[in-house]
């Protein structure tokens, strides 16, 4: 068995954390929210950024005990075919989303590398954004799919404690604990200009999963200095398979983290999924949280079909239209964000990348 690395066990500046985290804090949750709040502000004006999530495909190799696709699930499995991320996508931009997120399960024969590869170049050519959320790759894997224009890529720990993680993926590639641990920074390597982190919050004690979280992104970042990062803070909801987390995370504590984060790292990303409800969402606007999820299907596919009635990867929370959510935002003084400034960054577009503007898209008005 490898050993862990050194930074895990980094306590250098975790204390600061792990006492805005401790069940006896001295700091109130009002005072973390008011000083959290002052900061995004700072760092990220009155804006929310938005994305949506589109499954390729639900084959997987994996046997995690806690998820709908895992392959011993009794879930038809399928992927979409090149016309059918098109018309995907094209639903996708009626919507107003110009910025995804690309899924797949483990690495399969049905969708492997070459299939994901041909995927982020049909959706490059489309979208302003393009990030993936699929299986571990190698550092010239992921300096092909940045030469695709995929920009980010997803990729949680799930949990930092080594014991549960060998215990929950009970078969197939991912029960490789350090190669995960070590995947972002292969990613970076390999040019991807931002990866996003995560626990599965529930599967784990949450305080300890978010002091390794946060010793993670500090590692990434004294090395790749250049690197975007966001954190994200999925709780665990209900899925195919009806596994129960047996470390649930309460409305207060999940605030407590944000507010924590946002604290200790003022520039980050931090992102909040249609997996938690419309009031939870709307109460964490401006507090902390500067991404989100907008008009999410957790099924292969189901943007150009609404009427898609397969079970997803697992439920979700908050199913309002983006119109719908766009407003609520709106009411809270925050401006939706569908464009990215990469495209810009990265040199002229070379014209095939439709832009909606916020301001003209269809939903928001
Ligand atoms: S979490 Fe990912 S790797 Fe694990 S079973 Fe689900 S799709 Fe497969």
């Amino acid at each position: 068995m490898r050993p862990l690395p050194d930074w895990l066990t980094d306590n250098r500046d975790t204390a600061s954390l792990a006492a805005m985290l401790a069940p006896d804090s001295s700091s109130s949750l009002e005072a973390l929210a008011a000083e959290s709040k002052a900061i995004t502000l700072r760092r990220f004006g009155r804006t929310m950024t938005l994305y949506a999530p589109l499954y390729l495909s639900n084959y997987c190799s994996s046997g995690c005990a806690y998820c709908g696709f895992a392959s011993d699930r009794k879930t038809p499995r399928h992927r979409l075919e090149p016309d059918d991320i098109r018309r995907e996508l094209a639903a996708m931009k009626k919507l107003g989303i110009s910025d995804i997120l690309l899924l797949t399960g483990e690495r399969t024969a049905a969708a492997d590398f070459n299939y994901l590869q041909r995927s982020v170049e049909i959706a490059a050519q489309e979208m302003q954004r393009v990030s993936v959320e699929a299986f571990p790759m190698s550092v010239n894997e992921y300096h092909e799919l940045a030469g695709c224009g995929c920009t980010g890529i997803t990729i949680y720990q799930e949990t930092y404690n080594r014991e549960r993680y060998e215990a929950l993926h009970r078969w197939g590639p991912k029960k490789d604990f350090i190669d995960r641990l070590e995947t972002p920074a292969r990613a970076l390597e390999g040019g991807i200009k931002s990866v996003g982190l995560g626990v599965l919050l529930g599967l784990s004690d949450p305080v300890e999963d978010a002091l390794n979280l946060y010793r993670h992104l500090r590692h990434l970042g004294r090395t790749y200095w250049r690197a975007g990062m966001s954190v994200s803070f999925p709780r665990m909801r209900p899925q195919t398979g009806g596994y129960e987390p047996p470390f649930p995370v309460d409305d207060r504590l999940l605030a407590r983290m944000i507010f924590a984060f946002r604290i200790a790292l003022p520039d980050t990303e931090l992102v909040l999924s249609t997996r938690e409800s419309a009031a939870y969402r709307d109460g964490m606007t401006g507090l902390g949280i500067t991404r989100m999820s907008i008009e999410s299907r957790t099924t292969v596919g189901g943007y150009d079909d609404p009427e898609n009635k397969e079970k997803g990867q697992f439920e979700i929370f908050d199913d309002r239209t983006a119109k719908e959510f766009c407003l609520a935002l709106r009411k809270k003084n925050i401006e939706p964000v569908f464009k990215n400034w990469e495209p810009a960054y990265n040199g002229p577009s070379d014209g095939n990348a439709s832009t909606v503007h916020p301001e003209k898209a269809e939903p928001c008005h």
